[in-house]
């Protein structure tokens, strides 16, 4: 038999193993973990609504009405009137004609992609591109072609040579490294080669655009520009689930064809319920944002001081980039000791020799706690000695 104990040991040694912290009490920034209160600067719950009394009042006032479980399928008798709102609700939120609730962002993106691709089509999609996405390349059996980060020349000219029908895929707002994808120049590129541009803007619903509506609206890209829109809720949105929105047609495509969205359990309703409200937080509330943007400009100032090699993101996604596993573990563990929880991500999340710290920031957190974070690197930082430190991490 394969020798599994085995295996997690080479894991270890290569500074790949990995752990789960117990959490108790509710996500924030002073989080519980493993029994230790500590300053939590990596949940993606980038405007604290995971949190958030109305939120939780919505879900609770809703319970009485909708009961708990989702119980059956969407197509068979689990569409509740609260996903069919929220699904309004989401469409008129992104400004597209129709939208759909999965249950994760990760299902959408299986679900969309071998529904939208299959043998004999192509799928384009960007290197750096969510684990999602490349099961969901995998699963559609059509054949999968990555294009360098962010190079839509490359694009193009894979593009140029390809006949057949092209899906080209990219994520909104870059998940390890959070920049934003050349969505304008996609957009055009694909239409120019009759290929379907689909953008997974996990990370930029809630946080960018006009009134939180994401990467895909601050670009100004249409429905007809952009036809097929992933979002997920468990995000800035704070709850749980996640969208596509686009052209109605394509939505009655996706309920005949996706499977995650067939020969799944729907969704509890209160939930639907719960993310509405959020979603007229989103909208409303600018002030959130504009506090988050100012956290980003404080946070990246204060840790180029230090000599820390940030990546090029406005968003609230700011790495700190090591290189070295081992070296990303000990740095994430030298924070831990200082009370700031910041985990270290390795391969295969990122490119071999591309460890990082993900720092991520929340309109909840306030300046004194982004100091406290500076303050920790600032303890921290004798432990990447500065020659070599530059030297891994020109990338
Ligand atoms: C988190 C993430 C997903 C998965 O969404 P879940 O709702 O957490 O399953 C998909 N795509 C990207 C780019 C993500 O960052």
């Amino acid at each position: 038999m394969r020798d599994f104990a085995h295996e997690i040991e080479q894991r270890k040694q290569a500074g790949l193993y990995r752990t789960r912290r117990l959490v108790s009490g509710p996500q924030q920034p002073e989080l519980i973990a493993d029994g230790k209160s500590l300053l939590s600067f990596c949940s993606n719950d980038y405007l604290g609504l995971a949190n958030h009394p109305r939120n939780i009042d919505a879900l609770t006032n809703a319970l009485p009405e909708t009961g708990l479980g989702g119980a059956a399928s969407h197509l068979v008798c689990g569409h509740h009137q609260s996903h069919h709102q929220l699904e309004q609700r989401l469409a008129a939120f992104t400004q597209r004609s129709a939208a759909l609730f999965f249950s994760t962002g990760y299902m959408a993106n299986l679900g969309v992609i071998s529904a939208l691709a299959g043998r004999g089509d192509t799928i384009f999609s960007d290197r750096l591109n969510h684990a999602s996405i490349i099961d969901g390349c995998i699963l559609s059996r059509a054949r999968a072609r990555r294009y360098a980060h962010g190079d839509v020349a490359a694009l193009a000219a894979m593009l140029a040579e390809t006949s057949g029908h092209k899906l080209v895929v990219t994520d909104g707002v870059f998940s390890m490294d959070g920049d934003v994808a050349p969505l304008k120049d996609l957009a055009r590129v694909c239409k120019a080669h009759d290929a379907l541009l689909v953008v997974d803007d996990a990370h930029g619903i809630g946080v960018l655009g006009p009134q939180g509506r994401g990467s895909v609206l601050a670009a100004g890209l249409s429905e007809d520009e952009v036809p097929v829109l992933i979002g997920t809720l468990g995000k800035a949105v704070g709850t749980s689930g996640a969208f596509v929105a686009g052209p109605a047609v394509l939505m009655d495509y996706l309920v005949q064809k996706a499977r995650t969205y067939i020969y799944t359990t729907a969704m509890p309703p209160a939930l639907a319920a719960a993310t509405c409200a959020s979603l007229d937080l989103i909208e409303a509330d600018d002030p959130r944002r504009q506090h988050l943007s100012e956290l980003i400009v404080h946070f990246r100032a204060g840790a180029e001081q230090l000599g820390y090699h940030l990546m090029p993101s406005q968003s609230p996604i700011q790495p700190i980039l090591v290189g070295g596993n081992q070296e990303t573990l000990a740095l994430s563990q030298a924070l831990e000791q200082q009370g700031v929880l910041v985990t270290a991500i390795r391969p295969p999340t990122v490119p071999e020799g591309q460890a990082r710290l993900r720092v991520t920031l929340s309109a909840v957190h306030s300046f004194e706690q982004v100091d406290r974070l500076l303050n920790a690197l600032a303890q921290s930082r004798a432990l990447l000695p500065g020659s070599d430190y530059q030297k891994t991490v020109a990338v």
